[in-house]
């Protein structure tokens, strides 16, 4: 399998995939090992987890500057997806004696209920490339920490950070056998659904999670499936400053190129802030640098993926035949590399694919409101339920706008951001089940109930 950069277009490196055979002898070792894993003690499992961290962190301007190579994302960027992973693992490490340490629930002079976290055994990990450290990490340390052994398989456009992820967990003194990585394209992917795993954790496309759910449905084991989104965002008319509302969301749309399943991908602007937003986006979003995402204070690197500049042109082409107006931007940009110009379309409707469909790119279609009633309408109606936000200076105003839309998560007065203490989780065509938090810590566990009578 070719690797190739998308900045230069260039092939960096050639890998071998896997193939059925070697997928079963991966298994094999994974299942040997898994058990002596589980029975070492929380405490042990957690130092080699610190330790992994400890050499992301050494290693960190190496490892920025592989994946850069392969997605195309500027070096600031991918220096910061690596700290931020780094911040998840401390918070994981940090709680996870509390939440998946035995519970104590009732005691009473005879009886004694207590729940025990059990691991699953060995899951598989199928994997997207837009964040490979921090989805990564969002399911193979909490897995690990619980006393699973995890099959790893990047996205075909991370597997070379695929490789030094396993590479740094070996030299972290995890038992070799216990995280394996898989490369290959889709097929690969499914090939792994043909195995049997005690588990599946996935995070890609609403149309891979599909098929991958229908296919681990007849196993009953577990699957959670993170999927993509069309998260919507609502500048209210009581917002003060709207230069700075407008370049923060103007960030969250773009950051990453806006191949992040949390951007920002259809702004709703109250009637009374519209131009002034959209004059202020547009100047922020023209500030930032397109260039190769090596060059210092580079913003915009190209897109990870080919087949994403056609789909974006066809977003914009469509909306523009249904009235909108390309305001900036709107077409791939000239000469080598998948670059594309960053675009803001106006006078957009619900019916154009770009405001229904994921863009996951540089494209948002921004759309004038009358009123809160009518933001509302506009946010509720999509098939996605990852995120929402609202720019408001009331928070009981913004809450309640929150309340009414269907996502995992409600931002207010911030957009395009992930903790560590809170779920993850998507709704509807986003998916299901929950990464991070004690619900992410425990969702590699089953538990087990001990009725425990005294004699
Ligand atoms: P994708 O669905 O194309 O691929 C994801 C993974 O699935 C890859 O490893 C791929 O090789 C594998 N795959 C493809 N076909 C398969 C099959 N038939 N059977 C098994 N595996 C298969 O997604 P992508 O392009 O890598 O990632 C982008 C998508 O991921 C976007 O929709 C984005 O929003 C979403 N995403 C969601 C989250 C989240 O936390 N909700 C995070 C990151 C990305």
């Amino acid at each position: 399998m070719d690797v190739i950069n998308p900045a230069t277009e260039e092939r960096i490196a050639t890998l071998t995939e896997d193939n059925a055979q070697t997928l079963q002898e991966k298994w094999q070792r994974l299942k040997m090992a898994q058990p002596a894993w589980q029975a070492r003690a929380l405490a042990d499992r957690i130092t080699v987890v610190k330790r992994f961290s400890e050499l992301l962190e050494a290693h960190s301007d190496t490892l920025a500057q592989i994946l850069t190579s392969e997605v195309g994302k500027p070096l600031t960027q991918s220096a910061n997806e690596i700290r931020g992973a780094i911040a998840r693992i401390s918070w994981l490490t940090a709680n996870a004696a509390k939440y998946l340490g035995d519970e104590l629930m009732n005691e009473t002079a005879d009886m004694e209920e207590r729940i025990v976290y059990e691991p699953l055994g060995v899951i598989a990990n199928i994997s997207a490339w837009n964040y490979p450290y921090l989805v990564g990490v969002n399911v193979f340390v909490p897995a690990l920490l619980a006393g699973n052994a995890v099959l790893y398989k990047p996205s075909e456009y991370a597997s070379l950070t695929g490789l030094e992820i396993e590479r740094l967990w070996k030299e972290a003194g995890l038992n070799a056998d216990l995280f394996q990585t898989a490369i290959g394209p889709g097929s690969v992917g499914a090939a792994i659904l043909d195995m049997p795993f005690d588990g599946y954790y996935f995070t890609g496309s609403y149309k891979t999670g599909h098929f991958i759910y229908n296919k681990v449905a007849a196993k009953m084991v577990p699957c959670q499936c993170e999927l993509g989104g069309k998260d919507p965002l609502y500048v209210a008319d009581d917002v003060t400053d709207v230069a700075a509302v407008a370049a923060a969301t103007a960030d969250g749309a773009f950051y990453n190129n806006g191949q992040s399943c949390c951007s920002v991908e259809r702004i709703y602007v109250h009637e009374n802030k519209y131009d002034a937003y959209v004059d202020a986006f547009v100047k922020e979003l023209r500030s930032w640098k397109t260039g190769a995402p090596t060059e210092e204070g580079v913003y915009f690197g190209p897109l990870t993926r080919k087949d994403q500049i056609q789909l974006l042109e066809d977003q914009i082409s469509d909306a523009v035949q249904k009235g909108a107006q390309v305001r900036t931007g709107g077409k791939k940009a000239d000469g080598r590399g998948y670059y594309f110009q960053p675009t803001v379309l106006t006078h957009v409707t619900g019916d154009m694919r770009v405001m229904r469909e994921e863009s996951f790119g540089p494209v948002i279609g921004i759309m004038k409101v009358k009123d809160d009633a009518a933001a509302i309408a506009q946010m509720k109606d999509t098939e996605y339920g990852l995120t929402a936000a609202v720019y408001s200076s009331n928070p009981e105003r913004a809450t309640a706008i929150l309340q009414q839309v269907d996502a995992g998560t409600g931002y207010w007065n911030c957009c395009d951001r992930v903790s560590a203490a809170l779920p993850w989780s998507g709704r509807k065509h986003s998916g299901f089940g929950a990464t991070l938090s004690h619900s992410g810590l425990r969702a590699f566990t089953r538990p087990k109930a001990y009725h425990l009578k005294k004699p």
